[in-house]
């Protein structure tokens, strides 16, 4: 509340500024929030966060208490008060509800989604019942491993999410949490091979180098120098705490209830991937052979597979010819490199995979009764990968971007959209606010046919050598007049882009012009069955449980397996799905400045940002809103007893009136709009003093 923490911290919901400027909203944010050391601000209900890049003093039990139970206007702003306004409407009005967390890479989104799950463990389960504790415990202890496994330094960000995390959690009728469901979403699994200079693999390797017991090192063949893997010897140098977080995951993994031999087998399958990345080619003109035989040795050790399979799948690939002949080809030495690769990065995608559902299926909701336990309500985080736009984008920028560019449509439904319509229905007269709406990129990208993955898709499966290129020309043809859609070939002055390499999409949060060098390999995903017949043929359990495709012999694999961008589109819009379904709360994330200072706010970078997240649209459909709205019903019975001609009850002829006879008592009258079945009000301060008398009077 804006009163409550004084004029010097500014305006705490933009929707109070004198006037909706760029330039009030910045100020506001960088001189009177910021500066001033609050990196909370609302819209509404929105929270916009400023990444504060340094230890603040509001996550304590002192500020949880505070914030337990209130209405959102009541503190300052702060997750803590949207955790708890979508508690409440879970548990009062047994709605499923979410919180989307959005915002560039840096932002402070897993953070912020951290804070919320330690707000809702906080307040949860009074009683301390055992079962409530312990999947409270999963769910905290399963961050720390996923980002071990999906986390890694990258020249943005020390600890960047390089998947996307949608986590349901599952209350009972008490508001206790009963289980949980974890999705994950594409994980960068390019990185297991290669780093950009400065970055570095998964947190998971380095932990496992440096941190790894000198027994268990050995009993893996490791040293413990990522030098010495071509895997992690990018970014060797740096630590991130490594050591000691090694010994967090391993507690966690064992506090969440994975076995013993579980947890040995993900350190083996880490050093596999170690391994594999020290074998190496040579070819005398006509065959080719493995140098490093050491390596497989290991490997085939830790995968409990045959080495001369390993070394087998690593040479040739099995192939069925047209006439139905099974026939062994040998690997060229590029392709055996590509193999190996494509080998290394599944080895990882499954191991994380599988980490995940194993979680999920320790907190899965069991033995629920929906008839003697009560609806069993949910409350989803999302926290996903922000819009990238980098020097170079490759095929993982494509998929995080139009995943961004979903998330942004989803917003404009529905805080935007909603807003208005609810307006409309309710006869509510007010200005219709103009805003971008993106559907035309979404379709762009995910239109059957006309769409860049249909595009992408068709060129995939057509057989014979259609190039990256060729595919770009195919996009220049079908797409050339889209109006977000460009490439050198319609502007032949544009330096910036290749004529056989690059196209640009003019996404809502800026213009990105992609490489299309290997889309179509990493669309296709391609990893040779006799790679997953190795490990479904492994003699450990845990590792066989990960390939169960492996089973399939090459005459069975289907033809044409779904690609990695269709099988992105349909989770996401899967995920979509689920969240529309959902009452959401949002937090807009944003990064003040690029060399992670807690001092710097760089006006250019965050005017962007501001820009491209629409909050200042936000702030003017809120405001020519209205902040608040209530059935009259429910308006009635909470503040009837501020009024006389309303307590204990009225005698008027509707409910809409004896509301009335509550906003003229207190003189709100311009303050309000009375619509067919809700109040509307504009700002929180009329609702701060109904309050405070009504506290006054309990
Ligand atoms: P994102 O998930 O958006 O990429 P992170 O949540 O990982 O970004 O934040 C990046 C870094 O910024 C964190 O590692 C931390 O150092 C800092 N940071 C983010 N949010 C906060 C916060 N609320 N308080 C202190 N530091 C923060
Ligand atoms: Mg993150």
């Amino acid at each position: 509340m804006a009163e409550l923490e004084g004029l010097e911290f500014g305006k705490s919901d933009f929707v109070l500024l004198d006037e909706v400027t760029m330039e009030q909203f910045m100020d506001n944010l960088k001189l009177s929030r910021f500066e001033k050391g609050r990196i909370y601000t609302y819209i509404g209900e929105v929270v916009v966060s400023v990444n504060p890049y340094r230890e603040m003093d509001i996550y304590g039990k002192d500020t949880i208490d505070a914030y337990r139970g209130r209405e959102l206007y009541e503190n300052p702003p702060h997750l803590y008060a949207v955790s708890d306004a979508a508690y409440k409407a879970m548990k009062r009005r047994a709605k499923d509800t979410c919180i989307v967390i959005s915002g560039e890479s840096g932002a402070g989104k897993t953070e912020a989604s951290k804070h919320i799950m330690q707000y809702i463990a906080a307040i949860t389960n009074p009683s301390q019942k055992a079962e409530v504790e312990s999947v409270k415990n999963v769910l905290l202890k399963s961050n720390c491993v996923l980002e071990a496994f999906g986390n890694a330094k990258t020249n943005r960000n020390d600890n960047s999410s390089r998947f996307g995390k949608y986590m349901d959690i599952n209350f009972n009728f008490n508001g206790d949490p009963t289980g949980g469901h974890i999705n994950n979403y594409l994980l960068e699994k390019s990185r297991v091979v290669q780093q950009h200079e400065g970055e570095r693999n998964f947190h998971s390797f380095y932990q496992l180098l440096r941190g790894g017991s000198e027994e268990m090192l050995k009993s893996c063949h490791l040293h413990n120098d990522p030098a010495l893997y071509l895997y992690t010897r990018e970014g060797s140098a740096t630590s991130n705490n490594d050591r000691m977080n090694h010994k967090a995951v391993m507690s966690a993994l064992d506090a969440i209830g994975f076995l013993p031999e579980e947890i040995r087998s993900i350190n083996q399958i880490l050093a596999s991937i170690l391994h594999l990345g020290n074998v190496s080619f040579a070819s005398d003109g006509e065959n080719i052979k493995i140098l490093g035989l050491d390596s497989v040795k290991h490997i085939s050790e830790l995968t409990a597979t045959d080495p001369d399979s390993v070394s087998k799948s690593l040479l040739f690939r099995t192939v069925a010819t047209g006439g139905g002949e099974v026939i062994e080809k040998g690997h060229t030495e590029q392709d055996a490199c590509f193999g190996r690769n494509a080998f290394a990065k599944a080895l990882y995608e499954r191991l994380f995979g599988w980490i995940v559902s194993r979680i999920n299926g320790i907190i899965e909701v069991k033995d629920y009764n929906p008839v003697l336990h009560g609806k069993n309500t949910v409350i989803g985080v999302l926290d996903i990968y922000g819009f990238e736009i980098f020097d170079s984008n490759s095929f993982e920028q494509f998929c995080i971007n139009y995943c961004n560019e979903k998330l942004q449509q989803l917003f404009i439904e529905l805080i935007l959209q909603q807003e208005q319509d609810e307006y409309q229905r309710e006869g509510i007269t007010w200005q219709h606010i103009d805003y971008f709406n993106n559907q035309i990129i979404v379709g762009l990208v995910e239109q059957q046919h006309k769409g860049i993955i249909s595009i992408l898709d068709e060129a995939c499966l057509t057989v014979g050598n259609v190039t990256d290129t060729v595919c770009l020309e195919s996009m220049n043809t079908k797409l050339a007049q889209h109006p977000h859609y460009t490439s050198r070939k319609f502007n032949p002055s544009d330096k910036s882009m290749d004529f056989q390499k690059h196209f640009r999409i003019r996404h809502y949060a800026g213009d990105v012009t992609y490489s299309v060098d290997g889309f179509l390999e990493k669309n296709k995903d391609l990893l040779f069955q006799d790679f997953k017949r190795l490990m479904y043929n492994s003699t450990n359990p845990v590792l066989k449980e990960m390939w169960p495709d492996g089973q399939l012999s090459i005459t069975e694999v289907t033809k044409r397996p779904l690609t990695a961008a269709t099988l992105f589109k349909n989770s996401i819009v899967a995920l979509v799905d689920k969240l529309a379904c959902k009452e959401p709360y949002y937090v807009r994330c944003i990064k003040p400045n690029e060399m992670k200072s807690p001092v710097l706010f760089d006006d250019a970078r965050c005017e962007h940002q501001v820009a491209y997240l629409g909050l200042l649209e936000n702030v003017m459909v809120r405001r020519a809103g209205f902040a608040y709205r209530q059935l009259y019903a429910r308006f009635l019975q909470r503040y009837k007893m501020t009024c006389e001609y309303t307590w204990p009850n009225h005698l008027m002829s509707s409910d809409r009136e004896a509301v009335e006879a509550i906003i003229t008592q207190h003189g709100f009258h311009d303050d309000v709009a009375y619509g067919h079945t809700k109040l509307f009000v504009r700002t929180p301060r009329s609702l701060f003093t109904l309050e405070q008398e009504r506290a006054a009077l309990l």
